[in-house]
């Protein structure tokens, strides 16, 4: 990538591919085209498997060192590239750019765990219990994978599912947000660059039902990781059901964010804000019902006011300064606005903000809900955006009632300085990932993912090659 320019057609089978059909791509801050994408649908998707299917034979066998080396280099390729790619995703995703510049980072450190990990893919060999029999296992790639990810993190979420599928010998077929796919096509030039064979790694843009429906009917395809809403994996699940795929579905949260009297209270204030206000607000991770201790209520919610108040909201895509960009459409802006007024109808007390910001995008001030109740929207949806909802509890055993009591399972924190109340919540949370005292847990070396209605399978860690791997055992008469 010499000159860095934005890369508007898909990839199928080592070729860029265009059509008439264009979708346009809008930058969320200022409303304004930044360019098109091809809208592509059945045919483009069943070509892009033929290209997968095609390229799995020779990948699969690829030596593990060999596809370990075109994995770094890729990695290599990102980082140098870190600021061109951060900047093409403030644009689309509105994101701040320093964040941005974090998520490229995140999302190369995947590159370079699975580079890495892919080589230590082991079998066993089992201790026989008859001595004319000898039992062996070994790991071989799923196939064809189809990845479909969202706009929320347009690298990382690529990185996170591509990486660990090419490192154990799976070819792909992605089909990015079609809000945000630019980053999806940049990663792709430099995947070429890295030397990734052609048809091992297909970018299919366009229509998202056509596109998911293909790759979920297909036989060929034998395994689909997705990153998104609840009902959208609940729909890809039964459309994968008569061809029988392997899943990951790493779904909606709901994440409770505990704070008990004897809480560092300026340390869950900072951590706080760095959680419920990454992306402004849209991350499937976010803190999204803020449970404090009713003797400490109203002193957190003075620092917390203090805190909400100092965040610089604008143009993140160009300014350095900006902490909060704006949403990503106007359907979520339209959320925030149906979320608060539904709330306040309801009795609940707007301590901050509440409205949209007339700044060119989708923009909505960061906000402070009080007095709210189960009864409002706010308290079982996911807000996906910058609104802090507090909630009042008593005891442990009613902030674990509340924190527990929604179908979704992906995050949740807690903040105390009490050890045995500490363990006695990260085991009874029913969370796949629990942060304790701390916002922020996310990187490529752990295992992310849900429980309950946000989904199953794991991403990261060693446990995330896992779920594009699949053991063969082999069963030997030596008589
Ligand atoms: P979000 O609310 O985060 O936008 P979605 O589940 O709508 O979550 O979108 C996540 C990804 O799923 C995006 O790539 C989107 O295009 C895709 N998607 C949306 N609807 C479908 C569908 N019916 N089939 C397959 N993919 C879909």
């Amino acid at each position: 990538m010499q000159h860095f320019q934005v890369i508007q057609t898909a990839l199928i089978n080592g070729e860029w591919i265009d059509s008439k059909n264009k979708l346009d791509v809008i930058n969320p801050a200022t409303k304004q085209k930044i360019g098109s994408i091809p809208n592509l649908g059945v045919k483009e998707t069943q070509q892009a498997i033929d290209a997968a299917a095609e390229a799995f034979p020779i990948w699969s066998k690829t030596p593990p060192a060999t596809r370990a080396n075109i994995l770094l280099k890729w990695h290599n390729l990102i980082l140098q590239h870190k600021s061109q790619l951060a900047a093409l995703l403030s644009m689309e995703g509105g994101k701040a750019l320093e964040e941005s510049r974090g998520e490229i980072e995140y999302g190369a450190a995947f590159v370079r765990w699975f580079a890495e990990g892919c080589r230590r893919v082991d079998g066993d060999i089992i201790p026989s219990d008859n001595p004319e029999k000898r039992y062996l296992v070994i790991k071989q790639p799923v196939g064809v994978v189809g990845a479909i990810t969202p706009w929320n993190f347009p690298n990382a979420m690529i990185t996170r599912k591509c990486a660990p599928a090419l490192a154990a010998g799976c070819t792909v077929v992605l089909k990015p947000s079609e809000l945000t796919p630019f980053s999806a096509l940049a990663l792709a030039e430099l995947a070429l660059e890295a030397g990734i064979p052609k048809g091992v790694f297909n970018i299919v843009t366009g229509d998202a039902e056509s596109i998911g429906n293909t790759l979920c009917e297909d036989p060929r395809v034998r395994k689909i990781s997705f990153t998104g809403s609840t009902r959208v994996g609940q729909l890809l699940m039964a459309q994968c059901a008569p061809t029988l795929k392997r899943l990951s579905l790493e779904l909606g949260g709901n994440a409770p964010f505990i704070v008990f009297e004897d809480a560092n209270l300026d340390k869950a204030v900072k951590d706080l804000i760095a959680s419920r206000f990454r992306n402004n607000g849209q991350t499937c991770v976010c803190a999204n019902r803020i449970l404090v201790q009713e003797s400490i209520f109203e002193t957190f919610l003075s620092k917390l006011v203090d805190a909400v108040k100092k965040l610089k909201v604008g143009l993140a895509f160009k300014d350095e300064s900006v902490q909060l960009g704006p949403l990503i459409n106007q359907e979520h802006l339209d959320k925030m606005q149906r979320l608060v007024q539904d709330a306040l109808d309801k009795g609940a007390e707007c301590v901050l903000g509440g409205k949209p910001l007339d700044m060119g995008g989708y923009f909505f001030e960061p906000t402070i809900l009080t007095q709210l109740n189960p009864t409002m929207q706010i308290s079982f949806e996911e807000i996906f955006g910058p609104i802090l909802a507090l909630y009042p509890f008593r005891t442990e055993e009613e902030a674990l009632q509340i924190a527990n009591a929604t179908h979704a399972g992906l995050a949740s924190y807690v903040f105390t300085e009490n050890m045995p109340r500490l363990w006695r919540m990260m085991e009874n949370l029913e969370y796949g990932m629990v942060g304790a005292n701390t916002g922020s847990m996310s990187n490529a070396i752990t295992p992310f993912g849900g429980v309950k209605h946000s989904g199953f399978g794991r991403e990261g860690s060693k446990y995330g090659i896992d779920e594009y791997i699949q053991l063969k055992y082999l069963c030997l008469d030596v008589s």
